[in-house]
């Protein structure tokens, strides 16, 4: 079996889908693994590495392609719309591509791509359980993307966060909130609190009220109902406009008093929350900052502009996209960990199992033999 990594396309990509250190623990499997020449490179890895580790290197890329049997990439068609057809072309029929598809958000695209008989998992619908922890890389890229939103903010703010008492003055902490603690909120909080700053954070799922003390931070509580509000499998559940314009108005006594504010409420599956509408927004101050993480999901303000920073009535936001690759190396370390373990349990005597009665395949797995496959991909067709 050969598994090829080519080099991403996606415009301003700079992760790798496999790193050097994880090479040696697939050959143990007994498949080739072969790298497009400079696949590394922004992540810092150079051919030589891969080579070093037991991997071939290649230049042609429509050959590299065409001799895939699996495909490992970062971001695959779905997540990179204008995904080279070419690249398409190349590939063999009955190929398997593992990579960010976005599935749920391009049902059409998916099947097109089950009809030219490739079989696709998707990365970012591993589900969230325990035995998947180590292939859980919608939880490693968001980690990444907390850390870096408090950084955006820090460098955009027109203050200091750490308390400072100098000869010049005392300058007080800036005080961060934090709207949705789940892996990038906690990351939030974290990041915020080691600058110095004093943290507030606010989640639906009164559960991580624990985990968000447990970081320094206060937990906000709202007079909501919210006993539903969380999913067996531990994530946020969609709620009714009402309650959202609610909760928006109970939230904005928090959003006057904070010098910067980082969103990252979602749902899974669906377009993000807005919490920050434009007559909400007019709550904030002058010279505070807004981080929305949930930019490409629609956004949490509703002033977002995704990918742009800009300036209404004094106050900055920033709605950055592709995060984690903007940390390339330690982003590329942590998905090539991700991603090999996930290749690793789906190989059994050299080949693929696509065993559906596990639920990590079964839900990861988007389309197998000329046909989309996946339950939620096939709702989402339907525009349920
Ligand atoms: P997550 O599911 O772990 O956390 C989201 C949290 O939002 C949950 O704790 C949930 O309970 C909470 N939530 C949902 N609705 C809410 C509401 N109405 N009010 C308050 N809280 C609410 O998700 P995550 O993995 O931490 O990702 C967070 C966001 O960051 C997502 O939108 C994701 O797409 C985005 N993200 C962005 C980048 C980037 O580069 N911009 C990178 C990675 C992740």
């Amino acid at each position: 079996m050969i598994v090829a990594v080519p080099k991403e396309t996606f415009p301003g990509e700079n992760r790798v889908a496999l790193m050097p250190a994880n090479v040696p623990a697939l050959l143990k499997a007994g498949i080739e693994i072969v790298v497009e020449s400079g696949a590394g490179a922004s992540a810092l890895q150079q051919d030589v590495a891969y080579v070093s580790q037991g991997a071939a290197v290649e230049d042609d890329r429509t050959r590299l392609l065409s001799r895939a049997d699996v495909l490992l990439m970062v971001r695959g068609p779905g997540a990179d719309t204008n995904f080279p057809q070419s690249d398409l072309n190349a590939l063999r029929p009955g190929a398997a591509l593992i990579a960010f598809l976005e599935p749920l958000a391009e049902p059409d695209l998916m099947k097109s791509l089950a009809g030219r008989n490739l079989t696709l998992f998707a990365m970012d619908l591993i589900p969230r359980v325990t035995r998947a922890q180590q292939m859980d890389t919608l939880s490693s890229m968001a980690m990444l993307a907390g850390y870096k939103a408090v950084l955006l903010a820090a460098q955009a703010a027109p203050r200091m966060f750490p308390l400072m008492m100098t000869a010049a003055g005392t300058f007080t902490p800036a005080k961060v909130f934090v709207i949705g603690a789940g892996v990038a909120g906690l990351q939030a909080i974290a990041t915020a609190r080691r600058l110095g700053a004093v943290v507030e954070a606010y989640d639906l799922r009164p559960a991580v009220k624990e985990q968000v003390e447990s970081l320094g931070a206060r937990f906000v509580e709202l007079d909501l109902k919210t006993d539903e509000a969380e999913t067996s499998g531990g994530y946020a559940r969609q709620q009714t406009d009402d309650f959202y314009r609610v909760q928006r108005e109970l939230l904005s006594q928090h959003l006057a008093k904070s010098d910067v504010v980082i969103t990252t409420a979602a749902v899974p599956g669906k377009r993000a929350p807005v919490l920050i509408s434009r007559d909400i927004f007019e709550n904030l101050r002058p010279g505070s900052v807004v981080v929305d993480l949930a930019a490409e999901k629609g956004g949490n303000c509703s002033l977002t502009k995704p990918g742009e920073q800009i300036l209404v009535d004094g106050v900055t936001v920033i709605g950055p996209v592709n995060l984690p690759s903007e940390v390339p190396l330690h982003a590329s370390q942590m998905y090539s960990k991700n991603i090999s373990t996930f290749l690793q349990f789906l190989l059994q005597d050299g080949a693929l199992n696509v065993d559906t009665s596990d639920e990590i395949i079964r839900e990861s797995l988007v389309a197998h033999g000329g046909r989309l496959v996946n339950a939620a991909v096939l709702k989402a067709l339907k525009g349920e």
